[in-house]
């Protein structure tokens, strides 16, 4: 799954959302977040974030954003 960090707090861009071919971006408390049950790991996003905040949770140190983006997924 792709994960979206602290970049995107504040970042007004929904770029990632338009691209995203299994809609699984949400709203989290103040970025946007996917939902890693639903992302098919197709990459698309990461080049179009204009704030380069979505990595692969390949990425060191992303734990915490991961689990950021699971729990307000959840709530939809
Ligand atoms: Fe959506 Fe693909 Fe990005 Fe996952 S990697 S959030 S499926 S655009």
């Amino acid at each position: 799954t792709y994960v979206v960090v602290e970049n995107c707090i504040k970042c007004k861009y929904t770029d990632c959302v338009e691209v995203c071919p299994v809609d699984c971006f949400y709203e989290g408390e103040n970025t946007l977040v996917i939902n890693p049950d639903e992302c098919i790991d197709c990459g698309v996003c990461e080049p179009e974030c204009p704030a380069e905040a979505i990595l692969p949770d390949t990425e060191d140190g992303i734990e915490d954003w991961l689990e950021i983006n699971q729990k307000f997924a959840e709530v939809w």
